[in-house]
């Protein structure tokens, strides 16, 4: 994938969903996050879904009872988010905005804030704002359900590589660490090269 890709604009996501070029969306919910939920770790509460894409796991935690809100700035992943949920029947609050600008509109209104590749398709430099707009949109005691990938050394992206060493230096500010763990069920050409994390908004 192109190194100079203009991550912070909906143009350059827009143009890679119309082109069909999303190596990222494998057309389902994210396995890992049914595991959780089928588990019943989490009660269900007020949840964002950041960098919602298609729109697949947005449906899923609105599927178990969660009150979900979805962002992402691109229309053409809105579009098919919001199809998606009429199809499902589900009631999603779909927001079509740079998260970074809605978190500045936010103070303690969210339980969960869910994320899933988002944070490995921002610009890298922008890592610490993305740790404070997380947190800003958390109410205290809420919970930041963190599935980070690719925990490689891969060089560019859109995927760049994460590494939770930085993770936890940029979260553990404004986070307390609660769990850490390996899934189970990953993707096959993702295992090993994720964790599923859940952090407390101090
Ligand atoms: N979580 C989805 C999509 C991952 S691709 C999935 O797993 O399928 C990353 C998504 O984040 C894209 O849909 C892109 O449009 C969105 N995105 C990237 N930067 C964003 C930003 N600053 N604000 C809102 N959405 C953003």
């Amino acid at each position: 994938m192109s190194e100079t890709a203009n991550v912070n604009s909906p143009e350059y996501w827009n143009s890679r969903y119309v082109a069909d070029q999303v190596g990222w969306d494998m057309g389902t919910p994210t396995p890992v996050f049914v595991d959780v939920l089928e588990g019943k770790r989490f009660e269900p509460g007020k949840t964002l879904v950041l960098g919602c894409g298609r729109g697949h796991d947005a449906v899923l935690f609105a599927q178990h009872g969660f009150d979900v809100a979805a962002i992402d700035f691109s229309s053409e992943a809105v579009r098919d988010a919001r199809q998606r949920a009429r199809e499902k029947k589900v009631r999603i609050e779909f927001v079509e905005e740079d998260l970074f600008d809605y978190s500045l509109g936010l103070v303690d209104e969210f339980d969960y804030v869910v994320e899933y590749v988002t944070y490995c398709a921002i610009e890298p430099a922008r890592r610490a704002e993305f740790a404070i707009a997380v947190a800003s949109m958390l109410k205290t005691g809420g919970e930041f359900i963190a599935l980070f990938f690719p925990l490689d050394d891969r060089s560019g992206g859109p995927p760049f590589a994460v590494s939770m060493d930085e993770v936890q230096r940029l979260f553990e500010k404004k986070f307390e660490l609660i769990s850490v763990e390996a899934p189970l069920h990953s993707v096959t050409s993702r295992k090993g090269k994720e964790l599923l994390t859940v952090w407390r908004k101090q």
